[in-house]
């Protein structure tokens, strides 16, 4: 069956496109095309910048309330429909299905559920001297998002942005943009005003810059890789707009001696794999004493070979196909290169899957005696690939780790919490996991150096869509 949803979502209805191009979608498992949608043009994004701005004086005028139990009417739908918007995510991107439904559709579920106790925590007016200082919403915000957790990405910012109480024009992944039409559909039921949300499809460098560049919009906030979040920055200066960037990210998991091995290593290769390791927190950099390290790939190996890689439908099946053409040769190709670089192969490699002839599948991969300075080491792979790097005492792990132009995420298992989190404390990112701590989807996230400057979730997430004014009285 293949979805048709041409045109753009512009001023609470589906209006035809000023170009005439069609982007065809395809199902990463079976190469086959599941949807047709419309490529966007800078007129396209001119329209839908002027009806949220049309939109954005009665909306920010919606009393507070009333704005997040929108956002609480959406969850509630959402979560009635959490199969169906599970079953589009796991065709367009190929996540395995059990994760989909908890993940790729639990997060965002929750984000819009979430605003409704996020709202309190937010100082909206306070009293400095002979002045009133109130928070108030930024304007018209662009919203450009990723294909790997494409329902995820695009709550995290509808949702404080509704709080906030501005209105949007929404980029979603060419690649993914059908659980995106999806939502505009809940969004209608439960009747979001018109204007207040604006969705234009299409690629990056047509429609992404024009609405960046686009002189009526207040804010951007982007989700993608840092090449295109720099590119984000150059075009949004012109306007001197805000922007917030949530990138690429290169994440150390420190494995201290006196760590359980039993509990860290599955859960390694769990968070390396987060997603097929398409995921910007994915633990890709393994970092072990170098007396434990022939103790570790062993373990590692044994982990992996009981992973079920294949059919992203079935629900016993750990890791699917990659999103797309493009990213499977890309992972091929980092693969290639550490192993000509003097990588040592653990398990895996970088031919396609045994008997796999559809589908962009990669073997779930893990590379050892890998130095800071390959490739492997210092790029974003967004793939199954986890790369062991022996260190030699507590001092040269936190350097391994901290010897990136990115600052995302982490994880540390140590012997004790405290053993942990001392370590965890010295790393220049944006969070850490302790001994195996699960995701906290309430918790702010966001990057140190090149992995961004935003924060998004949580009360946080919300204070990035406000700006503050200063009434003296
Ligand atoms: P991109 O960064 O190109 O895509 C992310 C989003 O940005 C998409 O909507 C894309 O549009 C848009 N975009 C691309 N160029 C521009 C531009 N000049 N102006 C405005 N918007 C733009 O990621 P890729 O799909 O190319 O993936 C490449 C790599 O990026 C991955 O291998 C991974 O390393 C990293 N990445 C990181 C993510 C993260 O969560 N931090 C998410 C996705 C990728 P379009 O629809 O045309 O793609």
């Amino acid at each position: 069956m293949i979805t048709e949803r041409l045109g753009h979502y512009i001023g609470g209805a589906w209006v035809a496109s000023d170009g005439q191009d069609i982007i065809e979608v395809v199902n990463p498992a079976t190469e086959s095309v599941i949807g047709r949608i419309s490529s966007g043009t800078a007129a396209d994004v001119d329209r839908a910048v002027q009806a949220a701005k049309q939109a954005f004086d009665p909306w920010s005028a919606v009393p507070l309330r009333e704005r997040v139990a929108y956002c609480t009417a959406i969850a509630d739908l959402m979560r009635q429909r959490a199969d169906e918007l599970a079953a589009i995510v796991t065709a367009e991107m190929g996540s395995p299905i059990g994760f989909s439904v908890a993940v790729q559709v639990g997060l965002p579920t929750a984000t819009f559920a979430s605003m409704e106790t996020f709202v309190d925590q937010i100082e909206w007016a306070e009293t400095i001297g002979n002045s009133l200082v109130v928070r108030e919403p930024i304007g018209v915000v662009a919203a450009i998002t990723p294909w790997n957790f494409p329902l995820h990405q695009i709550a995290a910012k509808l949702a404080p942005a509704f709080a906030a109480g501005c209105t949007v024009v929404l980029k979603p992944s060419e690649m993914t943009p059908l659980n995106a039409v999806a939502l505009v559909d809940i969004l209608d039921e439960v009747g979001l005003p018109a204007g207040v949300v604006n969705v234009v499809n299409g690629t990056g460098p047509a429609v992404g810059e024009a609405i960046t560049g686009h002189p009526d919009v207040d804010m951007v906030t982007f989700t993608g890789s840092t090449a295109a979040g720099r590119r984000v920055s150059e075009v949004a200066a012109a306007t001197v707009k805000r922007v917030a960037l949530e990138l690429g990210g290169k994440n150390a998991n420190i494995i201290l001696d006196g760590a359980d091995l039993a509990k860290a290593v599955p859960n390694a290769v769990q968070k390396g794999y987060l997603n097929s390791g398409q995921a910007c927190l994915a633990l890709s950099r393994l970092l072990v004493p170098r007396g434990r390290q022939a103790e570790i790939e062993k373990l590692v190996s044994e982990a992996v070979c009981t992973l079920q890689v294949g059919d992203p439908t079935d629900q016993a099946t750990a890791v699917g196909p990659l999103a797309s053409q493009t990213q499977r040769g890309r992972v091929q190709g980092y693969v290639k290169g550490a192993l000509e670089q003097g990588a040592k192969l653990v398990v895996g490699g970088a031919e396609n899957p045994e008997g796999v002839t559809t589908g962009y599948f990669v073997r779930p991969t893990v590379l050892s005696d890998v130095t800071p300075d390959m490739v492997v080491a210092r790029e974003e792979v967004f793939g199954p690939v986890i790369t062991i790097m022996p260190y030699d005492d507590e001092d040269d792990a936190i350097r391994i780790a901290n010897d990136s132009i990115y600052g995302l995420g982490g994880g540390v298992w140590g012997a004790t919490p405290a053993d942990a989190q001392r370590v965890a404390r010295r790393m220049r990112t944006g969070s850490v996991e302790i001994n195996g701590a699960e995701y906290n989807p309430l918790a702010p996230v966001g990057g140190y150096r090149q992995s961004g400057n935003g924060r998004e979730f949580g009360y946080h997430g919300i204070e990035e869509f406000l700006t503050t004014k200063s009434m003296q009285l």
